[in-house]
């Protein structure tokens, strides 16, 4: 049995890069630390912080005198002002990539454009962007909700980083039909595009396909959806114990990938428990 690993499978930059901050914190500070929600969508990991002293709040207030961690996804722009009001230190590991898209929803809502963010409303990270842009913002997941907008103003359109190019496709194309005067910034980031085209690649081949990462993981769910496409027999797993080894059985190849908050630890974990069985 072969073993086919994503090549851009688990951490990305901005989490890697969170994590770090946020481990340098610990080493350096006496105060309480806090990360501003959970700093990765992922179980394993957050109890590691957890071990080391750093929990998550939900708000502000619950985090009064301490240090807060911001994690990649970003935070709206008021709560920099409240953390200042509360005598909270701010170590701000939002993502550049993110940062980039909160700049340009800040700086063409301060010049009269509607802003458009594609992506679900729900996720932290198109929460925070919409708070710089004073939470004006239309959301929009499907390109059938542009019918319930107001498409006369001028708009800029943004993307969640996470989304798919075909869902930042098929929205802009409608958009575009409607609006006037339309500034396009696909601002997918390039770590999520590599992952889900190498996903597919390995996807494409394979007898089952494994994609590991937290249930609550936007970019592991839609590498989950990606996968299904090309391959029926895909699978979304947070950990190793969670392989059902008898599905290894009949297959020849098994391709495994993971989304951008997932361990390397993890991912060893699953190639140990197929090699295991045979796999090479
Ligand atoms: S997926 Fe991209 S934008 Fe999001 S944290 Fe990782 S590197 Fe940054």
């Amino acid at each position: 049995m072969k073993i086919y690993v994503a090549q851009n499978s688990g951490f990305c930059f901005g989490v890697k890069r969170a994590l770090r901050k946020t481990f340098e914190a610990v080493k350096q500070k006496n105060r309480k630390i806090f990360t501003y929600g959970p700093l990765i969508h992922n179980d394993q990991v957050i109890n590691k912080l957890k071990e080391s002293g750093v929990n998550s709040v939900e708000t502000i207030d619950d985090a009064k005198d301490s240090t807060l961690i911001i994690r990649s996804h970003g935070i709206p722009l008021d709560i920099y002002d409240k953390a200042k009001l509360n005598n909270i230190e701010i170590i701000d590991a939002t993502c550049p990539f993110v940062r980039r898209v909160q700049e340009i929803a800040k700086e063409y809502y301060n010049n009269g454009y509607k802003i458009v963010i594609v992506g679900n409303p729900k996720h932290p990270e198109v929460i925070g962007i919409n708070g710089w842009c004073d939470n004006t913002a239309y959301i929009i997941e499907e390109y059938n909700q542009i019918n319930k907008i107001d498409t006369t103003q001028k708009m800029c359109v943004v993307a969640q980083t996470t989304i798919t190019l075909e869902k930042w496709n098929s929205i802009v194309n409608e958009l575009s039909k409607k609006v006037k005067e339309l500034r396009e910034f696909n601002t997918i980031c390039l770590a999520t595009k590599d992952r889900q085209e190498a996903c597919a690649e390995i996807a494409k081949k394979v007898d089952l396909m494994i994609v590991i990462g937290g249930y609550h993981s936007s970019n592991t769910q839609k590498l989950f959806e990606i996968s299904k496409n090309y391959c029926n027999n895909s699978i979304h797993i947070e950990t190793a114990d969670e392989l059902p080894i008898e599905l290894l059985d009949k297959c020849e190849k098994v391709g495994i990938t993971a989304g951008a908050s997932t361990p390397d630890w993890i991912i060893n974990d699953v190639v140990k428990k197929i090699e295991n069985k045979g796999g090479d």
